[in-house]
């Protein structure tokens, strides 16, 4: 097993990580930047090294200076965990060339799935249903475009391959809005990832997000850890997810799952990966596979028993894996709310000191977070203060522990989105169960209307 680990990464999932090497055995070195000098995780680690100024770009993104604390600290094995460098594939190269193993899929991998239009070949190839929409990359040509938007069926999404992060698509209704949205949204595509090409899909009005969790060794073997219903959200970022997805057609979950497995091998997928999926009318539809740890992975955690961090490192090191898919079993229900610090219902970021603070607990509550009573959540980086993730025998229990644990959770200094979290624990539609995408958007937007009123 590896003796010693950098992690390339901040905040709660450095944390996370952290954790996962220690009960391995593992030394661990943690990259900063001068922002998070004092994270109570960079004096946990056994190794800091401070990579640059504030701005992620000197720091978190600088490869440069990254590699060489790896140098400098004789670690063997990068951990890029989500966002930054995680998916940047000429990183994972670096990493390698520069002698270092790099926790997650090779290079080529992680070049091929970040490529929407090349993901979604990959995916058909292997027999993953994908949403209908143009067969690869839109040609130039006006006429052709047409042709391809009519034969999808109105309403359609103008997508860029290179597209991530919620950024770089368009929903067009009618055919006289079509080239104009093209042509927008393919000079915003230029200019944010670099690469102007664009698909066509199908614009499916009321899906609900799932997404399948794998686990591949290097030697071809995968398996599916089930699935995550990650529907409320709120600008295409996620607000709460849970394991299982509640009313969902069990046997199509299966067969689609298996076919994520099966596309595992064949693609030679190797670590940790999410397939993302829209589903309506009992039907999936893949979008675009990560090809990394998520936010969200411990509700899988929690329902299966396995630990998806430890596992990317022990295949990363070239473990087979060491159990089956049928072994895999499933219990109880898992709910997690992203804790962020920003106005509840305005969505600003909220950073700075937090003067108090005290973390629930109880049966069935479980904690990702780096923050404490003192810290000082720096401006420069993603609103997530932590995660709060609550299990029961059933959804219903989860609930009720979520309930509690966000009532006993004090965090005063700055704004969180706790309210918001209380508010829907106790929202009808989330209570029954399966909302799709557009619920949370649409119940913000008559909040909103109502409070207008008022004023
Ligand atoms: P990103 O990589 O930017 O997150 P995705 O392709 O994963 O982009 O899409 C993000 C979100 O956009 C989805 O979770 C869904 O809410 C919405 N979306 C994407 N494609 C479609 C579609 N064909 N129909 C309806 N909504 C879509």
């Amino acid at each position: 097993m590896f003796e010693k680990i950098l992690i390339a990464n901040r905040g709660e999932i450095a944390l996370r990580i952290q954790r996962a090497c220690r009960e391995l055995g593992i030394k661990t070195v943690v990259v900063h930047s001068v922002a998070d000098t004092e994270a109570k995780y960079v004096k946990l680690a056994d190794e800091s090294v401070c990579i640059g100024p504030p701005p992620s770009a000197q720091s978190y993104l600088n490869v440069p200076s990254i590699i060489s604390a790896a140098e400098v600290t004789d670690a063997e094995a990068i951990h890029p965990g989500y966002g930054f460098l995680s998916e940047n594939a000429g990183f994972a190269e670096r990493v390698e060339k520069s002698g270092f193993v790099f926790i997650g899929p090779r290079p080529e991998t992680i070049a091929l799935m970040g490529d929407k239009v090349n993901a979604k070949r990959a995916m058909t190839e292997a027999g993953v249903p994908c949403v209908p929409g143009s067969e690869g990359e839109l040609p130039a040509e006006p006429k052709e475009i047409i042709a391809i938007a009519r034969a999808t069926g109105y309403p359609v999404i103008v997508k860029a391959a290179g597209g991530g992060g919620g950024r770089g698509m368009r929903v067009v209704h009618t055919e006289a809005a079509l080239l104009n949205a093209v042509t927008t949204t393919r000079a915003e595509a230029a200019a944010a990832f670099g690469n102007p090409a664009l698909y066509i899909e199908k614009y499916l009005e009321n899906p609900r997000h799932i997404e399948v969790q794998v686990l591949a060794d290097a030697y071809r073997n995968a398996v599916y850890l089930g699935e995550r219903d990650c529907s409320m959200q709120r600008r295409h970022q996620k607000v709460i997810e849970e394991a299982p997805a509640p009313k969902i057609n069990r046997r199509a979950l299966t067969r689609v799952s298996e076919r994520c497995a099966e596309a595992c091998r064949k693609i030679n997928y190797r670590g940790a990966g999410t397939f993302e999926f829209l589903y309506e009318n009992g039907e999936f539809y893949f979008i675009e596979m990560n090809t990394r740890v998520q936010v969200e992975h411990p509700v899988t955690e929690l329902v299966t028993g396995i630990d998806i961090v430890q596992a990317q490192i022990r295949i990363a090191d070239g473990e087979k894996l060491w159990f089956r898919q049928r072994e895999v079993v499933t219990k109880g229900h898992a709910i997690e709310c992203r804790i962020n610090a920003e106005d509840p219902f305005r969505f600003t970021p909220s950073p700075g000191r937090i003067d108090t603070y005290h973390q629930p607990g109880g049966p069935g509550i479980r904690i990702d977070s780096h923050v404490y009573q003192g810290y000082t959540v720096p401006p420069h980086y993603d609103s997530l203060i932590g995660k709060l993730i609550a299990t029961g025998d059933s959804r219903e229990q989860a609930i009720k522990r979520m309930r509690i644990a966000l009532s006993e959770m004090v965090v005063e200094g700055i704004k969180t989105n706790i309210p918001l979290h209380q508010e829907l624990m106790h929202d009808a539609r989330f209570l029954e169960g399966g909302a799709n995408i557009h619920y949370l958007e649409e119940k913000l937007a008559a909040k909103e209307e109502a409070t207008k009123g008022k004023s």
